[in-house]
């Protein structure tokens, strides 16, 4: 019982990268035989979604906390791998004086405050907590050049990632629910883990998503979690469904089929969704022979929700036997994110190529993102917005 087993990957379907490849590792269910704390902190390894970082921009005022302890006031300065240690220098050139070499860094914002760091001087961010910058492992994403981990309160984390996941016009509720399902993730994960910062796990971008009502929405959940049976859930969740979500069995397979509160339940109330109308897409057909199959997908089954559950493709004298959702990361995969943002999709040869026909953003199974916006505007409280699209599930309690 006590590893975890990946029983299936999920596209992390957000509002604000609503399609993007993502293959979050989720843990089988069977790896939560007890309800677990949430961690306390988080160590988060940034810049992941890039292949390898040789060095980040640092902008004063900022600490060195280790191995020495320096303040910056003011100025850009750059932190490289150089070797078996970090170098850290005055941004601008390679004649800027050495100020430390070291095995490591440890760096820190003022009193409190955050740090401003980036891979490059056009893409700095700022982040709460510490920095601790030293070289890459080599089983690490980013194989060599430096690893930049972020070690941050959970709190700024969730709050971060409940940001980015939605968007300034959400009202409480839903940013309360959203709150409940990071948590809920969260929760397998142990005292201390460490995340990467890509759709891998979730997508965490610091401090600019921390919006005021985001924060008072992740203050005022404190820490719950979404249950079943004493147990945390699957916490899934995707940008729009654009008219009825699918159970998870339909979409994740066999694995799923013990998770009864991943249901399909209709709902109209994602109509607010850029994503809910169709999107028609065009592909030459040299494109999808190389690419997908040679001919027009023969779907098998479709669900309630009329997604594809299992599809036939043929390229070449291979046939192959996919289920819906894993035609749907393909075309993504191959074709590009954009191609069919939502797994209610439909491939259709014509005489000059493919058509995709696809609506709604995400993989359709557990909460709807924007339904969930919809029903926080009826009035609807996070826990009914959460049972709603989740039956049978409850919000943990705290004493
Ligand atoms: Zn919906």
């Amino acid at each position: 019982m006590g590893k975890p087993v990946v029983i299936f990957r999920e596209v992390n379907c957000c509002v604000s990268c609503f399609a993007k490849p993502v293959l979050l590792l989720l843990l089988a269910f069977l790896y939560l035989p007890v309800a677990r704390a949430n961690p306390s902190s988080m160590n988060v390894m940034l810049f992941q979604s890039r292949p390898r970082i040789d060095s980040v921009f640092v902008r004063a005022p900022f600490m060195i906390v280790n191995p020495i302890r320096s303040v910056f006031k003011e100025g850009l300065y750059e932190c490289t791998d150089a070797g078996n240690s970090v170098r850290l220098r005055k941004a601008g050139g390679r004649n800027q004086k050495e100020i430390i070499r070291a095995p490591y860094l440890v760096l820190s914002g003022r009193g409190g405050n955050t740090i401003e760091i980036g891979p490059d001087s056009a893409h700095m961010r700022k982040y709460y907590g510490q920095m601790n910058m030293r070289r890459a492992n080599a089983k690490g994403k980013n194989s060599a050049g430096l690893e930049v981990l972020n070690q941050v309160d959970t709190f700024n984390y969730v709050a971060s990632v409940v940001g980015g996941e939605t968007t300034p016009v959400f009202g409480k509720e839903a940013l309360k629910a959203q709150a409940v399902l990071v948590y809920t993730r969260l929760s397998p994960k142990g005292r201390h883990p460490t995340v990467t910062d890509t759709t891998d796990e979730m997508v965490y971008l610091g401090e600019q998503h921390e919006r005021p009502e985001v924060i008072d929405a992740v203050h005022e959940i404190d820490r719950r979690r979404l249950m079943f049976q004493d147990r945390p859930a699957q916490a899934f969740f995707h940008a729009c469904c654009a008219g009825r979500t699918s159970k998870g069995s339909d979409i994740f397979g066999e694995n799923a089929r013990s998770m009864t509160y991943l249901q399909s339940v209709s709902c109209n109330h994602c109509k607010g969704s850029p994503l809910y109308g169709t999107t028609v897409k065009e592909i030459p057909t040299s494109v999808f022979a190389r690419e997908i199959a040679d001919r027009e997908p023969r779907v098998l089954k479709l669900d309630r929700a009329n997604r594809p559950v299992s599809a036939e493709i043929q390229k070449g004298a291979r046939k192959e036997v996919l289920s819906g959702y894993q035609l749907w990361l393909r075309i993504g995969q191959k074709l590009g994110w954009d191609k069919a943002p939502g797994t209610r999709y439909q491939v259709k040869q014509t005489a000059g190529g493919y058509t995709i026909r696809s609506s709604g953003g995400g993989h359709g199974v557990g909460l709807c993102q924007w339904g969930a916006q919809g029903l926080s505007k009826q009035k609807k409280t996070y826990v009914e917005i959460l049972q709603y699209y989740f039956p049978g599930t409850t919000v943990e309690q705290r004493q």
